[in-house]
């Protein structure tokens, strides 16, 4: 593992157990020899992190669409910022630079970008780690209803584990070195059963 994506809030959040969580994963991961790859911007905890990451002597690498460069205060401090015409293109280039994916606390963006990568995981598009970083159990409420799914019948329990899930970030990076995908794709499952 070389790079770990991180989605996060584009805000701060009402509590600064949210910033200084977003701190100590940035130092876990420069600890652990690996690039941060984000979206580039200033704001928010995507801002802390990156600014962490870069303070701590580690590799920041951003990929901000052109509309967002003013929006979320494109960072210039970065090792890297890439500036792509859309989103399409940031979701991607941001996948190909990672070897894992983790979402810190956030909103409906962090939720859209942690859905899509966790769901291209259970059809078997990638088969790279994706977890959450549980500050404060934030992600209780989440976990909770993925549970639920899996009890109503949606949900295969082999996929609701292939998420991560931790309020530590040294323990967190352990569990996405650690994780192994699937041998089966949902379709696999799927096909199983007609
Ligand atoms: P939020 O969690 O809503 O604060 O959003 C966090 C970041 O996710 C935003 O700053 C955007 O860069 C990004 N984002 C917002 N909407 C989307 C989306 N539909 N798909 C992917 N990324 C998004």
């Amino acid at each position: 593992m070389k790079a770990v994506c991180v989605y996060c809030g584009s805000a701060e959040g009402a509590n600064p157990i949210y910033a200084e969580a977003a701190q100590a994963f940035g130092r876990a991961l420069v600890a652990a020899n690996l690039a941060l790859v984000y979206g580039g911007g200033k704001v928010g905890l995507m801002g802390v992190i990156a600014d962490t990451v870069m303070a701590a002597g580690g590799r920041a690498i951003g990929v901000i669409p052109e509309l967002l460069v003013d929006k979320e205060v494109g960072h210039t401090g970065l090792t890297e910022l890439h500036v792509v015409p859309d989103m399409h293109h940031r979701k991607k280039m941001m996948a190909d630079f990672s070897d894992a994916f983790v979402a810190m606390p956030g909103g409906a963006g962090t939720l859209e970008e942690l859905f899509e990568v966790y769901t291209w995981a259970q059809l078997g598009y990638h088969r790279k780690p994706v977890g959450v970083l549980n500050i404060g159990g934030f992600y209780d409420p989440l976990v909770a209803l993925l549970d639920h799914t899996v009890r109503e019948g949606f949900m295969r329990q082999t996929y609701r584990e292939m998420l991560q899930i931790d309020g530590d970030p040294a323990a967190l990076i352990a569990r996405l070195k650690r994780y192994h995908a699937p041998a089966k794709d949902k379709w696999a499952d799927l096909r199983e059963n007609v």
